[in-house]
């Protein structure tokens, strides 16, 4: 069956780390289409250039995606295809694709989902926390009181909560959480998800920040707190 078919948005997941998690039919996709929207050329020919996909690149990031969408839709109408990809895992999610995924569907574009990575889902699906309801939160804020007064109005959240978490506040995060939401908190730590120096951890917040300051190389890579 061909993959792609003219006129039509594909929002298509790349690896966040493990560049054999890019599935059989994104690669399809990302051969078939006319054109690929990334956030950043460089990586995604990289990620491409591996799988010996030659298809055009275009830069589609957080600065241009406003002024851009309108003119990839109208690429769309006149029967290109189109495939978004961003640095890494899925588009959308803490990554650019907004703009141009609303202009599309109000356009009455079809948008088709090539899912798979993401690093909420893979840590969710890790943690042994509840997962039958959770807020993703993303980015916690970059100040320390800001990123207090936030977790406190989180305080008595019931459902599971999720962030991101970058390595140069991955420790001062996880102080906060300790101090704002509790020693006792359960808190699952995971870096590197899917590459080769992959780590997690579950345990109440107190442990999980001793765990973190054992090991100055735990503080390296991307994180997911739960
Ligand atoms: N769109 C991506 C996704 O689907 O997960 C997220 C992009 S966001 C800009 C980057 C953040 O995602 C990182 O700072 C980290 O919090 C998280 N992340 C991405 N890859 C990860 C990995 N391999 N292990 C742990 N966290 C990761």
């Amino acid at each position: 069956m061909n993959e792609v078919q003219p006129g039509q948005l594909y929002v298509v997941a790349t690896p966040i780390g493990n560049l054999a998690d890019l599935s059989p039919r994104a690669q399809s996709v990302l051969a078939g289409v006319t054109r690929i929207c990334a956030e950043d050329t460089r990586t995604s020919g990289s990620l491409l250039a591996h799988f010996g996909i030659r298809t055009p690149l275009v830069a589609l990031h957080d600065h241009n995606e406003d002024g851009l969408a309108e003119a990839l839709v109208a690429a769309l109408k006149k029967g290109e295809s189109l495939a978004l990809v961003s640095d890494a895992g899925t588009p959308l999610i803490s990554d650019p694709g907004f703009a141009l995924v609303r202009a599309a569907r109000a356009a009455g574009v079809t948008v088709i989902t090539v899912p798979g990575p993401c690093a909420v889902t893979a840590a969710l699906s890790i943690c042994g926390l509840p997962t039958d309801s959770f807020l993703f939160v993303g980015f916690l804020p970059s100040k320390s009181g800001a990123r207090k007064d936030k977790l406190d109005s989180l305080k008595g959240e019931a459902r599971t909560l999720v962030f991101y978490e970058s390595s140069h506040r991955i420790a001062d995060s996880v102080a906060d959480v300790v101090e704002v939401l509790g020693a006792a908190r359960l808190l699952f730590l995971g870096r590197e998800l899917t590459k080769r120096f992959e780590e997690s951890i579950t345990a109440p917040a107190d442990q999980v920040q001793r765990w973190l300051g054992a090991d100055s190389n735990r503080e390296r890579g991307e994180f997911v707190l739960i």
